[in-house]
């Protein structure tokens, strides 16, 4: 037997996590790294936050899980603070972002057969998007690496260029549902869409009766310094898509919905077994509680500006590497002017610094959102030296 007991579909490094202390990450000798990675800006409090670490023990000791045959004290309570501070009027509760992106699909379809239009079942959805591994997902992702063999896909989207508005629009016709999109891409490269594009689609679903579903799964939960990106932009979803930070490291997922949008949802039109289970709102609750409090979101806006304009004045020392960076808040990309997955391996395993790689030579930087100056000094630090390490490697 040669197959690995994981079955191996990760491309799994060196790095063997076994511990976390904040924005560090011990591995079993004892390595440290620097954290700015998240678990892909999931572990938004970084790791061991005590306040998350306290809810989940409790929560735990108290009720694990019941059926979703019950009453949820534990689900209205979170789903209303949701409710609260978004655009949102109900909340679905799912473990993963690609099952809030279903909900959210279904959600979507579901208004239009609610509103006698079956035929209005077609989202459009964009280059470099993702939106999870599910087949549902993956037919929504124009991407061959993510579909390559998982033919038949399912039928109901199409594909327009990220921020072409033109192109979107032109593809509007009497099958069309809505558009899923991104409001900053993430496996893309942390490409944000530009205002004309976001606007211009929000109008456009009002003018034609279409819905607007954003997946926030990366960008959302105070990533950007907003708790959700779109509020950047000026406008609001009709159904949208959250999941990552969450949970804070805990599998949870949202989809948010206005009434309007969520006509079609009544009883016995979806289902998750574990999907919001007490202890995932607990969880759910006390990532909130951190998020939400006084000031928390303006210091994410603030790191995110520091760390941004340290990496604007590294590149100038290492500007034969370093090109340019795009993002908003602590979901920053890096772009370089070759791979990017090579230079992320470089800065891992010889300069203890965790990152991402993604689309189009970005390295992305997602730290946890509770950084402080000292981290994002030491980061750029472990940047340039990984830098200028690099090129004399690479001069050999
Ligand atoms: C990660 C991600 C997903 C999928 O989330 P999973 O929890 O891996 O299913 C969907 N959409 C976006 C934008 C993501 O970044």
């Amino acid at each position: 037997m040669s197959i690995t007991s994981l079955m191996p579909v990760y491309p799994r490094c060196g790095v063997r996590p076994v511990r976390g202390e904040g924005a560090y990450l011990i591995g079993e000798q004892g390595e440290r790294y620097l954290d700015f990675a998240s678990g892909i800006a999931v572990n938004c409090l970084g790791h061991g936050h005590p306040k998350l670490v306290k809810a989940i023990a409790d929560q735990a000791a108290t009720l694990m899980h019941v059926s979703n045959l019950y009453g949820s004290p534990q689900g209205e309570k979170f789903a209303q603070r949701l409710v609260d501070a978004t655009f949102a009027d109900t909340v679905f509760f799912t473990n993963s972002g690609a099952e809030a992106v279903e909900c959210a699909i279904k959600t979507a379809r579901r208004y239009h057969f609610a509103n006698g239009s079956p035929e209005r079942n077609t989202l459009i959805t964009f280059s470099m998007a993702f939106h999870g591994r599910t087949i549902g997902t993956i037919s929504a992702t124009n991407q061959d690496k993510l579909r390559d063999g998982f033919e038949p896909l399912l039928p109901g989207f199409r594909y327009a260029e990220f921020n072409d508005l033109d192109g979107a629009l032109a593809l509007i016709d009497e099958n069309t549902a809505g558009f899923l999109v991104e409001p900053i891409q993430g496996e893309g490269g942390i490409r944000p869409a530009t205002p004309e594009f976001l606007k211009g689609l929000r109008k456009a679903c009002d003018e034609h009766g279409l819905l607007l579903v954003l997946d926030e799964v990366q960008a959302g939960y105070g990533r950007t310094g907003k708790f959700f990106a779109h509020e950047l932009y000026g406008i609001t979803p009709d159904i949208m898509a959250a999941a990552k930070g969450i949970g804070g490291g805990f599998p949870l997922g949202a989809c948010l919905a206005t009434e309007k949008a969520a006509k079609g949802m009544v009883i016995g039109t979806h289902g998750s077994t574990y999907g919001g289970n007490p202890l995932a709102m607990a969880a759910g609750e006390a990532v909130l509680d951190v998020i939400l409090e006084d000031g928390f979101l303006d210091n994410v806006a603030k790191m995110g500006d520091r760390l941004r304009q340290a990496l604007e004045q590294m590149i100038p020392n290492h500007d034969h590497l370093f090109d340019s960076v795009r993002g908003h808040g602590l979901m920053l990309g890096l772009k370089l002017k070759s791979d990017s997955r090579r230079f992320v391996a470089h800065a891992r395993d010889n300069h203890g610094l965790l990152l991402v790689a993604a689309g189009e030579n970005v390295v992305r930087i997602l730290p946890p959102l509770t950084i402080d100056e000292s981290h994002i000094a030491e980061c750029v630090e472990r940047l340039s030296e990984a830098a200028r390490v690099y090129v004399a490697a690479s001069d050999e």
